[in-house]
């Protein structure tokens, strides 16, 4: 461990690699399904294994989804799209060279916002999105001498996203990542889990002499499958390189793999540099124009995104900003609580009711939104007989809401009415009440009168209890008052 004196000598330098495994029919050059689960390599077609002859075609939805990210982040979408071989060998890449975007990445610049835990706002800076396609699956089975392949995978199209070496910490990099996976999750173009692999994440390290001019040598680590794993691999890999630095070793440019277990980092090959991978022109492909229309056409199929929803709640539903982050951490659950308030205009009720009762319920069940029984609805008939005073909040809560769970295609109040819970609003009926406790209590009653006004709370405890909790607490505490003065 690197004392917190000597790593405030150096500063950090963190850029990331995003791939992100699209959701097509298709593979990226072929009609193969682009399928996950399938029995090992029955996605597999002469194309897949570029055999000598066949010839590869391009995926519209890649580009559809490509066009998407980019406007989703800022980016400049390129106009004349070609495509680059680089070669490298390995079991799992058939053809010998990966299909990918050297010179004209789909996406050029672009940005992310992210927020950080102090409340602070940073823009990250990206290089580039380009498409490209997935390798197969190696399969090293525990005691087994021999090693599987399963070619499924090869050719599936992946987007990989670039940054900018402006990310500085590793909290920095695991809100980018987290940004990322909301966007791609809002566009519908990935599952972005990472467990599964569907997002990856790449993180290039460095390290520098806070006053120095020029970057140290990075490092590339892969093999992170969470978020929180990107970041104890960045911590780890900053320690280690300034520890080398101190003892004036170099720092050799590598890719290293993380070890979760054990939350280091090791040595896995030296890095290629760009020319090693002999990158030239893809003779088999088209060249793919993207033109402006094509460009509105996507934009207008466009899903509302995270900073606009959390714009909207804000400004129109007069949401607390708090509420707006968690309510857009998913879209379902976002879009659930924007037609909920189609129905109703208590915002703020209703962003409680989404974010506590609601997520609980499905939480616990580990259902989605799609599968909460009540219908937003229903929801805004229990939000508007709460606003009326004819159920209280608890009792709402506590009774009414698991009624309706058990029993959604019911009246709301109708069931309220069935199983007692409508408030009492009715002046006599309380004042009756408020009279019998003050009845049965004198000597708290002349305790009250000689100043110990803290009483009250208890005499409503009272009324509430007689009335069953029936009793509207407005209504009841402003009787009591009157009474006991
Ligand atoms: P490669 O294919 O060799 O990994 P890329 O251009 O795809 O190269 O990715 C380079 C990544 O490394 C980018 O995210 C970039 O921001 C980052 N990077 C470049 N130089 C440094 C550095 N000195 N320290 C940390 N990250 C760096
Ligand atoms: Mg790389």
């Amino acid at each position: 461990m690197v004392s917190p004196e000597i790593r405030d000598k150096y500063q950090e330098v963190i850029g990331l690699e995003i791939h992100v495994q699209l959701l097509t029919n298709t593979k990226a050059y072929s009609s193969d399904p682009n399928e996950y689960g399938s029995l090992p390599n029955t996605n597999v077609s002469v194309i897949t294994l570029a055999h000598p002859g066949t010839l590869p075609r391009s995926n519209k939805q890649v580009f559809n989804h490509a066009i998407k990210l980019g406007l989703a982040l800022n980016g400049e979408i390129t106009e004349v799209n070609r495509y680059d071989r680089k070669n490298y060998f390995y079991p799992d890449l058939p053809k010998g060279y990966q299909v990918t975007q050297d010179a004209t990445p789909i996406v050029r610049g672009g940005f992310v916002d992210i927020t950080l835990k102090d409340g602070s706002q940073k823009r990250i800076e990206l290089e580039r999105v380009h498409m490209e396609e997935d390798t197969g699956k190696s399969l090293h089975l525990e005691g087994e001498d021999e090693s599987l392949l399963d070619l499924n995978r090869a050719g599936t199209p992946l987007l990989e996203i670039v940054t900018k070496p402006c990310i500085r910490t590793a909290e920095e990099a695991g809100a980018f990542v987290t940004e990322v996976r909301k966007f791609v999750r809002y566009l519908e173009i990935s599952d972005g889990n990472m467990d599964e692999g569907s997002l990856r994440c790449d993180a290039n390290v460095s390290v520098m002499l806070k006053d120095a001019t020029e970057f140290g040598k990075r490092c590339e680590v892969k093999n992170m499958n969470s978020i929180r794993n990107v970041q104890r691999a960045i911590e780890f890999e900053i320690d280690r390189q300034i520890e080398l630095v101190e003892n004036g070793e170099p720092i050799l440019q590598q890719t290293r793999l993380f070890d979760a277990e054990t939350g280091t980092t090791r040595a896995m090959r030296s890095k290629e540099d760009a020319n090693d991978y002999r990158y030239f022109p893809e003779p088999d492909l088209q060249p793919v124009i993207v033109d402006k229309a094509w460009i509105d056409r996507v934009k207008a199929d466009m899903p509302s995104l995270p900073h606009q929803l959390i714009a909207k709640f804000t400004e129109q539903f007069k949401l607390p900003e708090y509420d707006a982050k968690v309510l857009t951490e998913q879209k379902d659950v976002a879009l659930f609580f924007e037609s909920l308030c189609e129905k109703t205009d208590k915002y703020k009720q209703a962003s409680n009711w989404v974010m506590g009762p609601v997520k609980s319920y499905v939480n616990e069940r580990a259902l989605t939104i799609a599968q909460f029984p009540i219908s937003v609805e229903k929801l805004a008939d229990l939000i508007a007989l709460i606003a009326d005073g004819k159920v209280s909040n608890s009792v709402a809560e506590q009774r009414l809401f698991p009624a309706l769970l058990d029993a959604p295609e019911k009246d709301v109040e109708a069931l309220a009415k069935e199983l007692d819970l409508l408030q009492e609003g009715d002046e006599d009926a309380i004042s009756a009440i408020v009279d019998e406790v003050i009845a049965s209590n004198p000597a708290k009653v002349e305790e009250y009168k000689n100043g110990k006004k803290g009483l009250l709370g208890m005499f409503m405890g009272q009324v509430m209890k007689k009335s069953k909790g029936k009793a509207d607490p407005k209504l009841a505490s402003k009787l009591l008052e009157e009474k006991l003065n």
